[in-house]
């Protein structure tokens, strides 16, 4: 596609990726069947293809774009199916985050909108803040439906969610079992560590079990995606050098930096491009996800579990942002479960705060992904990546768990919270 940038516009380093991702996409529309926001509204603008182009218009002007562009851009999950499809290799994420870093700049959203755009930014990756906001969430969750959107999503996202829990106290450093095969960095995020810190508690366990030396890295208490996907690019930028400082100082000797949070291990992921330097590369060189550890760990599984049958969700951030999680049927299977996937492979509307941002479109998508997963018939739900574990745990007859809880239970490991009283042994 031709492009009309200035030399001072190309100038910037994040505007000249933007326009060589431009430059690649030829408007064969093969990305459109696969966009999820596409197939639900039929509305050419809310695809991959419409959507380029009304993101060109808007950095080629530099001006303030409309309300109606506004509106495309948001609808856009970044759940990045549109990256696995094209067979032009556009890298979309250049072209989308750089979109929502200029309608932040440029763009005067209504001030309710705003409010609550930079409240989730300051918030969520607060963890003794949104710990609070939890819990009075759940106290003010009669009054959810009087209260407008996205507010009053907001209460009843805060309802259904796990109760809050106290989180452990973590040590920086865990000992190997036995004989130290490897080093590895584990990386505890801001979100699920309210809500699901046994997530991480568990990733311990298995990564030690089977030989691994633990260092914890938190940055700040959050890798920035949140803020990151809100176009909030210098909050973003802050809580990323902070973690990529904490690698540095601590975890220089590590092997890899593992996520259980794909969505944050996506983002973590292009560090090197978002920072400029060189902690940022170091990171962003080294994450894996916890399921390409497991692949590779010696697991073995303990006598006197049941035979389950397993649903496995792909989460977005982990098969398209990261292109990763091939290898998780094959782990679980030899661990001795039943492993069966959904028919329904699109986003399932979690996608960081959209469920809060955009609850119409996140809740279509719920649905659909809902009916898919019960169709499965499974014991138990299995997925990477905790917003999709609260999204889909609201709507599956089966409880859902990340798989390395699943993992760490049935080579040794406590049963997983929401397993117990549901599955006998
Ligand atoms: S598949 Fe790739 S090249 Fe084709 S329209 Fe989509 S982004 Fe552009
Ligand atoms: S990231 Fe997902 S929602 Fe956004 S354009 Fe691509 S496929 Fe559609």
């Amino acid at each position: 596609m031709r492009t009309r940038f200035s030399d001072i516009q190309l100038a910037d380093p994040a505007l000249s990726a933007a326009e060589h991702e431009l430059r690649k996409c030829v408007h064969c529309g093969i990305c459109t069947a696969t966009c999820p926001t596409y197939t639900l509204l039929g509305d050419e603008l809310d695809g991959p293809r419409g959507r380029i182009q009304l993101i060109q218009g808007m950095l080629e002007s530099g001006a303030a774009p409309s309300p109606t562009v506004v509106m495309h851009v948001d609808r856009c999950l970044s759940c990045l199916a549109c990256v696995s499809a094209c067979p032009s290799g556009v890298s979309y994420p250049r072209l989308i985050d750089e979109a929502r870093a200029h309608v932040e700049r440029t763009f005067r959203r209504p001030r309710y909108e705003a409010f609550i755009r930079r409240a989730l930014g300051f918030v969520l990756p607060r963890r003794w803040l949104f710990r609070w906001a939890l819990t009075v969430g759940r106290y003010a969750s009669d009054i959810a439906a009087l209260v407008p959107l996205p507010l009053g999503s907001l209460i009843d996202a805060a309802k259904k969610l796990p109760p809050v829990q106290r989180r452990r106290e973590l040590a920086k450093r865990y000992p190997a079992q036995g004989q130290r095969r490897l080093r590895l960095a584990l990386h505890a995020g801001c979100v699920q560590e309210v809500i699901a810190p046994a997530i991480t508690a568990s990733a311990v366990r298995v990564l030690t079990r089977f030989g691994a030396e633990v260092v914890l890295v938190e940055g700040d208490g959050c890798c920035g995606a949140l803020n990151h996907h809100l176009g909030q690019t210098q909050v973003f930028e802050g809580h990323a050098l902070r973690l990529a400082q904490d690698v540095a100082a601590h975890a220089a000797d590590c092997e890899a930096i593992v996520t259980t949070t794909s969505g944050c291990g996506a983002v973590m992921r292009d560090y090197a491009f978002a920072l400029h330097a060189e902690e940022g590369k170091a990171v962003g060189e080294r994450v894996r996800d916890i399921s390409d550890v497991l692949a590779e760990l010696p697991l073995e599984r303990v006598d006197a579990l049941p035979k389950l049958r397993v649903g496995y969700h792909a989460a977005c951030s982990l098969a398209h942002g990261m292109q990763r999680g091939v290898d998780i049927p094959e782990v679980l299977t030899r661990l001795g479960f039943e492993v069966v996937t959904p028919s329904d492979t699109n986003c399932c509307g979690s996608a960081g705060v959209y469920n809060v941002l955009q609850p119409e479109i996140a809740h279509a998508l719920q649905e659909r992904k809902g009916e898919a997963v019960n169709a499965l018939d499974a014991d138990v739900i299995v997925t990477g990546n905790i917003g999709c574990l609260t999204q889909i745990g609201a709507v599956s007859n089966a409880p859902v768990v990340h798989i390395v809880e699943l993992v760490d239970w049935a080579t040794g490991g406590p049963t997983p919270q929401a397993l117990r009283g549901r599955i006998s042994a």
